[in-house]
């Protein structure tokens, strides 16, 4: 991963002629370069919507693609702001995937006007003037507090950092976004929007941006804080009638983070709070980074104009770690600890524990903290055997196809009704009653519902949710269904 990721070029071109490096691509044509771009757009589409996808990146035209470099062409200087400041991580990740028969690798998007014509007349922002550097090259060195009672590093874990955090597929774009507006002296973006399930490393993320602004950029005031603290403090200044200070108090940061912000859904006054200073922040200019466990969109008990505001700047997920990821960050571990794990343990662990970061950083202290007591060596069969509990309880793990499977053989359709786009009630209601219990039994989100049955919409999925739940408050039948279900997908 580099840290120079995109730069927003500053001068326009009528060079429209697709233009590739030889070197990278012997047999590169045009149509498999339109190919991987149709690709790009199909997966684009699926991350950020139909809306969104129509209005800024379909318009988009491949112009060139060099030295690692795709340069994209927008119609507008709107569009080619939008597009850098917005999507072009989300575009580079899903870039460097699907172009990967035709080069090896895509470490820039760079997106330019598309005719010298309508070419701005204020001078573009620069997004990002970092040389590439690596992670672990550019990130403070275990950076101290300087000030002990500095509030900006006082909740902060000296062990989040940015060179402590393993980058796969799964957290890769999440990653790159949070480097970008450590690194960057302006804001890029804004909020920065985090979200992920629990244990994904959202908080450590943003311990890193933290540390990081401190170690670089000294001068620049952060301020960390989980929303439960938010929502403690206001409380505290509204009894103590305060509430003057409280705004100065985060109205003076220069990068403001809250964690967590599902927290205050269903607080109303909080929520409110949190609004007007969001507000002053990005209207002054200021860097926001929210986390939360769910999109934007997905926040429950929040307010409408909240959730549409929260999800303006850049959005990005983090997923649950894929396998590669989960050894990946069991090695790193494994390599600073005192004893000697072997490879075959550290896979096996990864293969069995997929529930998260946080579940796997607990298993291996486990099998550490009884290495280092026993005096051991550690094997699979002790490893099975010290960390029976979790090994059990992630095979209990349901996945979507497992209740599709279920519901379907209990209403006796066809599993392939699932996705079908047939809306007739007998097919229909089995459907809702599978994505009600998606929701209540995994931890996927609406939109990853929705991409399981079929792509359909996540306002279908909610609008699904709601139903069966009315439902099961009025229709003793539909309960006992939904009681049966649940235990049979269950065990
Ligand atoms: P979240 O805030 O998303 O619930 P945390 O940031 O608290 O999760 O992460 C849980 C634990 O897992 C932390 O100890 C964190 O350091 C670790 N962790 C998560 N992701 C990674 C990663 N990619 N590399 C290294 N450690 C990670
Ligand atoms: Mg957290």
């Amino acid at each position: 991963m580099t840290g120079d990721l995109m730069h927003n070029s500053d001068h326009a071109s009528g060079d429209s002629q697709p233009s590739r490096d030889p070197a990278a691509q012997p047999d590169g044509s045009d149509s498999r370069i339109e190919a991987c771009w149709g690709r790009v757009n199909q997966r684009m589409r699926k991350d950020i919507g139909d809306a969104a996808w129509r209005s800024w990146i379909k318009p988009l035209r491949v112009s060139r693609l060099e030295d690692g470099t795709l340069t994209l062409e927008a119609d507008s200087t709107l569009a080619r702001e939008r597009v850098s400041s917005q999507y072009a991580d989300r575009l580079r990740v899903i870039s460097a995937a699907e172009f990967g028969d035709v080069v090896s690798t895509i470490r820039h998007i760079e997106v330019r006007l598309a005719s010298v014509v309508g070419r701005p007349t204020n001078a573009p922002r620069r997004l990002s003037g970092q040389a590439a550097t690596s992670p672990a090259s550019a990130a403070p060195s275990m950076a101290t507090p300087r000030d002990p009672k500095d509030e900006a590093t006082a909740g902060l874990d000296p062990r989040y950092t940015f060179a402590n955090f393993v980058v796969g597929k799964p957290n890769e774009l999440a990653f790159a976004v949070a480097r970008r507006a450590a690194e960057s002296t302006h804001v890029a973006f804004n909020p920065l929007f985090l979200y992920g399930g629990v244990g994904l490393g959202k908080t450590h993320l943003m311990h890193a941006i933290a540390w990081h602004i401190r170690a670089q950029n000294p001068s620049r005031k952060v301020m960390y804080l989980s929303a439960e603290k938010f929502m403690y403090r206001f409380v505290r200044a509204l009894r103590f009638r305060d509430t003057m200070s409280f705004k100065e108090q985060f109205r003076s940061v220069d990068v403001l983070m809250i964690d967590d912000v599902q927290f205050i859904s269903g607080k109303d006054s909080t929520q409110e709070e949190f609004f007007h200073t969001f507000n002053a922040l990005v209207e002054d200019g200021r860097q926001v980074i929210i986390s939360a466990d769910k999109s934007p969109t997905d926040l429950e008990g929040m307010e409408e104009r909240l959730r549409s505001r929260l999800g303006w700047g850049m959005v990005a997920d983090i997923h649950p770690a894929d396998y590669e990821l989960r050894l990946g960050i069991l090695q790193s571990k494994a390599e600073k600890a005192p004893v000697d794990i072997p490879d075959k343990v550290l896979e096996f662990m990864a293969h069995r524990i997929v529930s998260n970061v946080r579940e796997l950083e607990g298993a291996l202290n486990r099998i550490l903290a009884h290495a280092m007591l026993v005096g051991r060596a550690i094997t699979i069969d002790s490893t099975a055997e010290l960390l029976a509990d979790l090994l059990r309880a992630s095979s209990r793990q349901v996945s979507v196809d497992a209740i599709q499977k279920q519901v379907a053989a209990h209403y006796g359709v066809r599993l392939s009704e699932m996705f079908s786009a047939r809306r007739s009630r007998d097919i229909a209601r089995p459907r809702q009653i599978a994505m009600y219990l998606a929701k209540n039994l995994t931890s996927l989100s609406y939109p990853d519902i929705g991409r399981q049955f079929g792509g359909r919409d996540h306002t279908t999925v909610m609008h699904a949710v709601k139903t069966i739940e009315n439902l099961a408050n009025n229709d003793a039948r539909i309960n006992e269904d939904l009681t049966l279900l649940k235990s049979l997908i269950g065990s």
